[in-house]
């Protein structure tokens, strides 16, 4: 047996065979072009197809990965029409008179090698999809053929890297699984792969050729790849591949279900999102709304402060794709590890404990403004929540409201439509649980922040991974805060929420509803899990 370490895309096994995927070797010399005008109508041709393929691609994985995934294609399809590349290819068919495949492969090579020198992170990785186009002309001209790479039996394939292209050119009914020497945790190919749920490793720099056509496993939990595996091994991966399919299935039967406990008790699980990328990862999970929708990050993608427009179109976006399901939109939580340059912030000694979110919001009330009325604008297209973070005083949380209904007034002055909104408060400070009582009364509901308010119940910074040892996630002093959050809303007929870490932490999922929480808000991936959780809970029980 051979074994083999890579960086894992994806927690999963594959069983089959290997298939070396290794495109011909294609030695691109500066051969002189007997006919100039010939070449540039073979590269007209080859560039015209070329951008129909990226078209054709784009499709294939919109329905196989989605939209952002297939947001290459149409980068691709755009810098293919470039005029530098296109200026750059035709100079060296017409001025230097070479073949159509030299003058792509060198204007391709040499554009991709500038992107590859600049600062900018975006436009640095811009360069491997220039090497993409450039190959995709090429493959044209030179009549290869990707597809018919990968051999028809269902195979683990081998390559020294794959890039966008190829990966969703790839067979998937064939494609058990890919490990490349090449290639990043982050680049397309592993998004693609992932959102694809293909087990894949990258870096795996001891690949051999000979390994071609033998009986092998990835193992993308561990991150390796058994060649010729023993029977033992085998066995083990063989149950853990089973199982994981057995799990996967059952996740998908949940769609559609309720989160209802055997003895009937239904909880809402809702997911928490960062922006519009993240709709589909709603939909796909069956969540039954947005519990947390943290807007700052539409402020830390933003290089300029995003003005109400550009908010509005954003808040609007998630919220009208996702109605008629409740969507909560915390505003801005900017500060402490949240930092934005072109906010001009002070640094400071604690910024944990320091000017951060609705601080900030209550000092810079234009700001704040921006964002409420990009909001209130939103809430005529579909079913809104607006909370306020970091509330530790009714006082804030009056100041807080009493800007939303002045954004509000103006707002029905000038003629705009407002839809209904519930208005909640985070509940992530000890401060905020003592008095909930009293906010209570001013709000709809109560979303609990576990993040913060464990490291500041426990004066444990979040964002010091020294102090792991010293920190206990289930801190009875937590629970116990969480206990009378819910408590205090119940008693004014608040709902109550969690929406931080520990409400997708299945350990706790049967303590929260005997507490008698309303609603858990989790990462998208783990509303199937926790919905399985809570229909096997019997409240009827004593707790174990
Ligand atoms: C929290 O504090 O638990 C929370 C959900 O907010 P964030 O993690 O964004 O601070
Ligand atoms: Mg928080």
């Amino acid at each position: 047996m051979i074994e083999a370490t890579g960086k894992s895309i994806l927690n999963g096994i594959a069983i089959g065979k290997v298939k070396l995927y290794k495109p011909p070797v294609v030695d691109i010399q500066p051969v002189k072009a007997d006919d100039p005008a010939a070449e540039l109508a073979r590269y007209e041709e080859a560039h015209e197809k070329a951008i129909e393929q990226q078209w054709v691609l784009y499709d294939k994985a919109l329905a196989e990965a989605g939209e952002e995934n297939a947001a290459v294609f149409e980068i691709h399809a755009m810098l293919l029409e470039d005029d530098d590349l296109i200026n750059g290819i035709k100079d060296i068919i017409n001025n230097e008179q070479m073949t159509a495949e030299y003058a792509v492969k060198t204007a391709s090579d040499n554009m991709a090698q500038i992107f590859a020198q600049m600062e900018d992170a975006y436009m640095k990785e811009r360069a491997a999809d220039i090497y993409d186009i450039g190959q995709s002309m090429l493959d044209i001209l030179l009549g290869n053929d990707v597809e018919s790479l990968q051999g028809t039996e269902p195979s683990i394939l081998i390559a020294e890297d794959l890039v966008p292209s190829e990966t969703v050119r790839l067979d998937k009914s064939l494609l058990l699984g890919f490990v490349t020497r090449e290639g990043s945790t982050n680049s397309h190919t592993a998004i693609l792969a992932r959102s694809m749920n293909i087990p894949a490793l990258v870096q795996c720099k001891d690949i051999d050729d000979s390994w071609d056509g033998k009986d092998a496993i990835i193992d993308g939990y561990k991150g390796c790849i058994y060649i010729d595996p023993d029977p033992e091994l085998r066995e083990e991966l063989t149950k853990k591949y089973n199982e994981d399919k057995e799990a996967r299935a059952m996740l998908e039967e949940l769609k559609g279900k309720d989160n209802t406990t055997l003895d009937g008790k239904t909880v809402k699980v809702y997911a928490n999102i960062g922006g519009p990328q993240d709709i589909k990862a709603v939909q796909e999970n069956d969540a039954g709304g947005v519990g947390l929708f943290r807007t700052e990050f539409v402020y830390l993608n933003s290089k300029d402060n995003p003005d109400e427009e550009a908010q509005f179109k954003a808040y609007k976006e998630v919220v009208e794709a996702l109605a008629p399901k409740l969507v909560i939109l915390r505003t801005c939580d900017i500060g402490a590890d949240k930092t934005i340059d072109y906010m001009n912030l002070d640094k400071e000694e604690n910024p944990a404990l320091g000017f951060r979110a609705i601080r900030i919001c209550l000092t810079r009330k234009d700001f704040f403004k921006t964002q409420l009325r990009a909001l209130l604008r939103a809430s005529a297209y579909g079913n809104m929540g607006i909370m306020f973070p970091m509330i530790i005083s009714v006082a804030e949380l009056k100041a807080a409201k009493e800007i939303l209904e002045e954004c509000k007034q103006e707002l029905l002055a000038e003629g705009v439509a407002i839809g209904e909104y519930q208005i909640g408060t985070m509940i992530e400070t000890p401060a905020s649980v003592i008095i909930a009582d009293e906010l209570a009364e001013e709000c709809d509901f109560f979303s609990i922040g576990t993040n913060d308010l464990t490291q500041y119940t426990c004066a444990i910074d979040r964002q010091n991974a020294k102090l792991e040892p010293f920190s206990d996630t289930h801190h009875p002093a937590v629970l116990k805060l969480i206990q009378m959050t819910i408590e205090a809303g119940h008693r004014h007929g608040t709902w109550v929420g969690i929406c931080g870490e520990l409400g997708a932490d299945p350990t706790l999922t049967e303590r929260f509803l005997r507490m008698g929480v309303d609603e858990l808000s989790v990462n998208p991936k783990s509303v199937l899990p926790l919905r399985k959780i809570i229909r096997e809970t019997d409240l009827s029980k004593p707790a174990e």
